[in-house]
């Protein structure tokens, strides 16, 4: 509830304060096109400089600009705390991940792979475009009250409707994963830079656990605009990354984790037994 207790702030307060945190905030303007055709960072181009701390954080995005009034009037925001979830019967993910071509920006909000168009995933006949992948520290979204050290989030969007659905994968210290370690050795190490590496390949698959059960409930995206009707799927299986890998993209990127959200009267599903 604390969005709900802290909306009476002054929004007057905020453009002095924006001084004062300039070291977390980035202007959207100086992200390129390509970043911000992406699904979570597009929609903030006009909105306003939020961050993860102080007075442009999480308890105050929804008074920052009225295009981000759902961050703190929404019933449906993500991330939630997936416990008492109802186990029922549903379809398995098909994921259709092909290669891409390093292709990463840090925008001051994340560490992000823009995807080479052709891969997808496709549930229930449905199939969702992937457009890039992008990194949390900590996790966003917590299974029975956990959280993890890391959450990879892999955004796609349905052709014909224009909706979202997002894989969440956490990530558990544990075996050192080589296509994260491709994208580590290439990562901007500065807010608002880019790499790309034509030559250089990874598979968005090789960043998925071997169990492709999942949760599944409706939510938001997890960053101002917070706009609602994103279908989320977060795998109950965590991927393994070193505890150095973990620590290294933790450093660079800070911390960058929404706090979970009221679920209200939303069911979370658990698909098991296929
Ligand atoms: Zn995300």
């Amino acid at each position: 509830m604390s969005n709900r207790l802290t909306r009476n702030l002054s929004i007057r307060a905020l453009p002095s304060l924006a001084l004062a945190g300039a070291v977390f905030v980035v202007s959207v303007a100086m992200i390129t096109d390509k970043t911000a055709s992406a699904a979570e960072t597009m929609e903030t181009k006009g909105g306003g400089k939020w961050a993860y701390h102080g007075e442009l954080g999480p308890d105050n995005w929804g008074q920052i600009s009225p295009s981000y009034a759902a961050c703190g009037a929404g019933q449906s925001q993500s991330p939630v705390d997936l416990q008492n979830a109802d186990t029922a019967r549903m379809q398995a993910i098909s994921f259709e991940y092909r290669v891409t071509p390093i292709d990463l920006v840090h925008n001051g909000h994340t560490v992000q792979v823009n995807y080479q168009a052709g891969s997808s995933i496709t549930i229930g006949g449905d199939r969702f475009d992937l457009l890039q992948l992008h990194f949390h520290t900590p996790s966003e979204h917590k299974i029975d009250g956990q959280a993890y050290p890391m959450e990879i989030h892999f955004v796609h969007k349905h052709q014909a409707s224009g909706r979202l659905a997002v894989i969440g994968v956490l990530v558990a210290p544990g075996n050192h994963n080589l296509a994260a370690q491709e994208i580590w050795d290439h990562l901007p190490t500065q807010a608002n830079s880019a790499t790309d590496k034509p030559r250089v390949l990874i598979n968005g698959r090789d960043l998925l656990p071997d169990s492709r059960d999942y949760f599944r409930y409706m939510g938001s995206l997890t960053t101002p605009p917070c706009s609602e009707g994103v279908s989320w799927y977060v795998l109950q299986q965590a991927v393994q990354f070193s505890a150095a890998q973990i620590e290294r993209i933790g450093k660079l990127m800070g911390y960058n984790a929404r706090p979970v959200q009221q679920r209200n009267h939303r069911m979370v599903l658990k698909a098991g037994g296929m």
